[in-house]
């Protein structure tokens, strides 16, 4: 079924939807994004992932061409038009089009806002069940990780270089350590159960996911280290997964070739999915 996706003020039918060939978004990749899982027909973590759209668009001088509330409207009305009831809504940014190919900033342009909906089980997923193979690969991306760019060539090469290893993901390294996964943050859990994610800072995309996942598991009086580890490190860990925002929590249980604990989901990622699930789960009951 076509669906109904949202460009520049205009609910189409997918099929008529149409942006400019001199969009920057297209040429330059000049444009940000941000994905929002829907459960239950209703937007989870909403104001998360819309605060880090406006801090995206700070940090690159991007004018968002309607305020957060309407934004809220145009998911609304995309949940509504397209009967969504599991899955996620991809919200895209660009700094629009002037009619020709030119690298500076343009004075005039109009961005460019589209949406669209896709329906995917959230809730229940294979991958939550069995886990997850990932290999290692460098990270070759630019330094400001943290900007929720469409730059995504690097994470769908590192995909690929997964798919052709028999693997279903890929970790990113650099200087040695991991930086995080190519569209999820990344975890292990050390001998002390004590649950290891990469700090903050430009290296990494701050995952709504993890800003929740990290305050649930101190709720529940698990200890988080927030520190870098080596891919090394990772092989050896008692358990492993990834989170991000319409994955929730998947386990890791293979890295490199390498098994991690006995080969299945691990008891700590097992429980912070269940805890980040309750969450999301009240979060967008009826
Ligand atoms: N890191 C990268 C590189 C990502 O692409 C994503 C998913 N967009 C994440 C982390 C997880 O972020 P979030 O939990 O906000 O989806």
């Amino acid at each position: 079924m076509s669906r109904t996706v949202y460009v520049n003020g205009q609910y189409l039918p997918e099929e008529a939807a149409k942006v400019s060939v001199f969009d920057r978004g297209f040429l330059f990749a000049d444009a940000v994004y941000e994905v929002t899982a829907v459960v239950n027909g209703r937007l989870a973590e909403y104001d998360g992932h819309m605060a880090r759209l406006a801090r995206s668009c700070r940090e690159l001088n991007l004018r968002l061409p309607v305020s957060i509330e309407a934004l809220r409207e145009i998911h609304l009305a995309l949940i509504e038009k397209n009967q969504l009831q599991e899955g996620g809504i991809y919200l895209q940014l660009s700094r629009g089009s002037t009619g020709d190919r030119d690298f500076a900033f343009p004075a005039d342009a109009e961005p460019t806002l589209i949406l669209f909906t896709q329906a995917r089980p959230v809730i229940h997923h294979p991958c939550a069940e069995k886990g997850i193979k990932v290999i290692t690969c460098p990270d070759l991306r630019w330094h400001r990780r943290d900007i929720k760019t469409v730059s995504l060539l690097m994470a769908c090469m590192a995909k690929e270089w997964a798919h052709e290893k028999g693997a279903d993901d890929a970790w990113l390294v650099e200087n040695g350590l991991v930086t995080e996964g190519s569209s999820s943050n990344c975890y292990i859990v050390d001998a002390n159960n004590h649950v290891i994610t990469r700090p903050l800072s430009n290296d990494i995309l701050h995952g709504i996911t993890r800003a929740g996942l990290l305050k649930l598991a101190a709720q529940h009086n698990l200890v988080i280290e927030e520190r870098a580890f080596t891919p090394e490190e990772a092989r050896h860990a008692k358990e492993a997964f990834i989170s991000s925002a319409t994955t929730f929590v998947w386990p890791v249980v293979e890295i490199d070739g390498v098994t991690i604990g006995d080969g299945r989901p691990g008891p700590l990622a097992r429980q912070l999915r269940e805890i980040y699930v309750g969450m999301v789960q009240a979060q967008t009951a009826g």
